[in-house]
């Protein structure tokens, strides 16, 4: 098991290191671990954001744990020398083309959700959404037409290959969790919707025991606001999949809780390779202050035994410690409470 730790700026080192030891204190075969320089802390070292050396180091990995990249001492530099560029490079690469955020309201902790609190528990789903196409990478630009008029246009496209592919991550991890698949589009008026939903329909017949439905986009931002409990899976586009995983995200109501995977197209021996890492930033104002709450991304940890290594018992068993850990009232800053870095990494251990 060979993973790239790239710690990056603000806070990442903090939050990277608990999830470390979370994963060293689990006995995992074979375990061997890299580390590598990226965002601004690889700047100041190396004059560049991702350095050869450690994109090196990340394609000799079956799995990246990645902590955050931004650096206020940055801002000023031209933007292919800024931390952000980090991830892009990464993401484009590593061909990491699915994107997948789950969100999930934590028992006892609905008074943090926007949602109404009789509802809010039933949020628990995870969206995949596909990263390297749709509308952001059509053809597209600006004109003045013939009457003098400012026009612009952004062309949405989808070839099959790519929806087939981000439609078997879906189904595989609606397979391993055993939930529902719902797939997001907007049938009704889009041509690329309507091939994706052709797609999707002949994916689903190699997942005979996943349960799937079709949901237009506009419906789904209702549902997840007032239905919560309906969805398992969603699988959506690069656009719509922007939108619903910020919505909801929103609607957990903590950032601290957040975590997320990037896959790749390379299978590993046991999974898919990938990245994964917090939902949050750098959040330099409470770098190294021992403040941050390292959970979302020992929670990204989890996904990346269940992802990359197939390691889906694991997996649960992290996730079911940081539950025990929330629900015995181990709370960070973010959460209200008074716990440090060490200290709820320490007790999500002591529970595993
Ligand atoms: P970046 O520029 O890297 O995105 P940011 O500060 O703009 O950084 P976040 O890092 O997402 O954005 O932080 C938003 C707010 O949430 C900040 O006030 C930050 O302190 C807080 N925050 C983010 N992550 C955590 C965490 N893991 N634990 C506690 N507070 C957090
Ligand atoms: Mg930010």
């Amino acid at each position: 098991m060979k993973i790239a730790v790239l710690p990056g700026d603000g806070i990442g080192p903090e939050v990277t290191a608990e999830a470390v030891a979370v994963l060293e204190s689990l006995a995992l075969p074979g375990l061997t671990l890299f580390s590598g320089d990226v965002g601004g802390a690889a700047y100041h070292r190396h004059g560049v954001p991702l350095p050869d050396e450690t994109l090196e180091v990340a394609r000799v990995a079956d799995a990246i744990l990645f902590g955050a990249v931004g650096d206020p001492a940055c801002d000023a530099l031209e933007r292919h020398l800024r931390p952000e560029q980090a991830i892009l490079g990464l993401r484009k690469h590593l061909g990491l083309f699915a994107n997948l955020r789950p969100a999930r309201v934590f028992a006892g902790l609905e008074h943090l959700s926007p949602l109404r609190t009789d509802i809010a528990g039933g949020l628990d789903l995870l969206i995949v959404r596909e990263l390297t196409g749709d509308v952001y990478f059509g053809a597209k630009g600006q004109r003045v037409t013939d009457d003098g008029e400012r026009e612009g246009w952004d062309a949405m496209s989808y070839a099959e290959h790519e929806v087939r592919r981000i439609a078997h991550v879906a189904f595989r991890a609606a397979a391993v969790s055993g939930q529902p698949l719902t797939s997001v589009d907007k049938a009704n008026v889009l041509e690329t919707s309507q091939l994706w939903r052709d797609v999707v329909i002949e994916v689903a017949a190699e997942y005979p025991g996943v349960t799937l439905d079709h949901m237009y986009v506009d419906n789904a931002a209702m549902q997840v606001v007032s239905h919560p409990d309906r969805f398992g899976v969603v699988l959506t586009g690069n656009l719509f999949g922007d939108i619903l995983s910020d919505l909801a995200s929103a609607a957990v109501g903590s950032i601290g809780l957040l975590p997320s995977a990037s896959l790749g197209e390379r299978q590993t021996a046991h999974g898919t390779y990938g990245l994964y890492e917090p939902i949050h930033g750098s959040a330099p104002d409470i770098a190294g202050q021992g403040k941050a709450n390292p959970m979302a991304t020992i929670l990204s940890a989890a996904m990346m035994l269940r992802h990359s290594f197939g390691r889906e018992d694991d997996a649960v068993r992290i996730e079911a410690a940081v539950a025990r850990t929330l629900a015995d009232g181990i709370l960070g800053g973010d959460l209200g409470g008074s716990h440090g870095t060490a200290a709820i990494g320490a007790a999500v251990r002591e529970r595993l």
